[in-house]
């Protein structure tokens, strides 16, 4: 059974926007009937100072399990020459798997839905864009986590 598959894009070192598009296009061929968001500037959130992100969200349907999706995720965040440093700092690019259908994964190594998901509207601004009437498997609304977000700053890229 394919489902959908959400996953946030984000990077604030290098050419960011430009890194977005090519992991957005990555990532959606990752599986079938993809759609990516737009992009956005968005401030930082904890972690060191550092430059603003390019964020974006992109969807897919696949019937991959959700280790298997993680794990091609982390391929093309190599690809793209991530290094994993200091938590929370700044980064050539981050893939985080953020919805998975309806499914909840509570594992040390991946949390689905992403458990900072409903806090951030980094995120919540892409996903509102692509779905606006999505709802998280415990059924607050992403429309409804957005508007309580709306204190952060997020702009057109
Ligand atoms: P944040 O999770 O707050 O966005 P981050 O994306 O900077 O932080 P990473 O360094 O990319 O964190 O990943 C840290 C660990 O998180 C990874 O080793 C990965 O196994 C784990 N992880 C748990 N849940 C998820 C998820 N839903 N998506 C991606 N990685 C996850
Ligand atoms: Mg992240
Ligand atoms: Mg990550």
């Amino acid at each position: 059974m394919a489902v959908r598959v959400y996953v946030g894009v984000g990077s604030n070192l290098g050419d960011s926007g430009q890194v977005v598009s090519e992991a957005c296009q990555r990532v959606i061929h990752l599986g079938s009937e993809g759609r990516t968001s737009s992009l956005y500037r968005t401030a930082p959130r904890g972690g060191p100072p550092q430059p603003p992100y390019c964020n974006a969200v992109a969807v897919f349907s696949t019937a991959w399990t959700p280790f298997q999706v993680l794990g091609l995720l982390r391929r093309i965040e190599a690809h793209f020459g991530r290094a994993r440093r200091q938590r929370w700092g700044p980064r050539i690019l981050d893939l985080d798997l953020l919805l998975f259908g309806d499914r909840i994964v509570l594992h040390p190594r991946l949390t689905v839905p992403h458990p900072r998901l409903g806090e951030r509207r980094f995120v919540l601004e892409p996903l509102f864009e692509l779905s606006p009437d999505l709802a998280l498997p415990d059924g607050r609304t992403i429309r409804a986590l957005r508007e309580a977000a709306m204190d952060q700053e997020v702009i057109p890229w």
